[in-house]
């Protein structure tokens, strides 16, 4: 068999397995036509998560389920150890403000612990093809978010997870997408807020959008500017049935939702 005979015999396999989902990792081929649901917290609206939002159980959850991608949000503390949890108060102490310690008897709704960084990681590492959608949260000063951007870039290579096709990044404050941008290019790198078009934060470097999807009707050309620099297109939190119809006819590649088993079984059905 001639070089020529066999790419074009390579290709045909290649794509193939292409077009039956068969590759071997998640899929981040932008604008392919793809929905991928993203667990939004974790799949925490189930029993067997005990509801708990970004809960290690509501990871799991996500995982056995089969979701593409499962979000969390990470919080730091006054000494730098990184909490997976949502608000920037517990229990009315700020977290950026406040060390670890007065944090460690806290409980989740379904009694756990409010899990580091560590503890995450570590249930992460066990489904490695689930996608981690991973949230930096806005902090007090500039400086304290190049911390919590520089601990998150060494604790995702302690658990060799410093890869980009199993972590992407997204965030509501600007500077922390300016510094993902120029320390780690090659991750996804989504932003969250609904202020800047796609087309400036493009030429700002930042190469996906995280938008809540009202901002698309609002601004009707941003998904175009979006796609025409070949960026990942996301959007929160998307819990109708109907919603999620739109997202997909409009074609974002990825939904963020409380209700994946729902958003799982309109993929199916739309044969997506
Ligand atoms: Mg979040």
């Amino acid at each position: 068999m001639t070089g020529k005979f066999i790419s074009a015999a390579v290709a045909a396999v290649t794509a193939a397995m292409s077009f039956a989902g068969c590759q071997s990792g998640p899929s981040m081929d932008w604008g392919n036509g793809e929905v991928r649901a993203v667990a939004h917290r974790g799949y925490w609206n189930c029993e067997e998560a005990g509801y708990a939002h970004n809960s290690i159980a509501a990871l799991r959850c996500a995982q056995e389920a089969g979701f593409w991608g499962s979000e969390f949000d990470v919080n730091m503390t006054s000494d730098g150890v990184l909490l997976v949890y949502h608000d920037s108060y517990i229990d009315g102490k700020r977290i950026d403000a406040t060390p670890y310690e007065e944090f460690r008897d806290c409980r989740l709704k379904n009694g756990e612990a409010i899990p580091t960084i560590d503890d995450y990681l570590a249930q992460a590492v066990k489904y490695p093809e689930t996608v981690l959608v991973y949230e930096l949260k806005s902090h007090a000063t500039p400086e304290i978010e190049d911390r919590l951007v520089e601990t998150t870039a060494a604790k995702l290579k302690e658990y060799g997870l410093y890869d980009p096709s199993k972590v992407i990044f997204i965030s509501f404050s600007k500077h922390i997408c300016d510094r993902i941008a120029e320390m780690m290019p090659q991750f996804v790198n989504q932003y969250l807020g609904d202020n800047i078009s796609p087309d400036q934060l493009y030429a700002d470097g930042i190469n996906g959008i995280d938008y809540h999807f009202s901002v698309f009707s609002k601004n009707p050309d941003w998904f175009g500017q979006a796609r025409s620099h070949g960026m990942s297109v996301n959007c929160w939190t998307v819990n109708a049935e109907e919603d999620m119809k739109k997202m997909m006819e409009l074609g974002v590649d990825c939904i963020t939702t409380d209700n994946p088993d729902v958003l799982g079984n309109i993929i199916k059905d739309a044969g997506r």
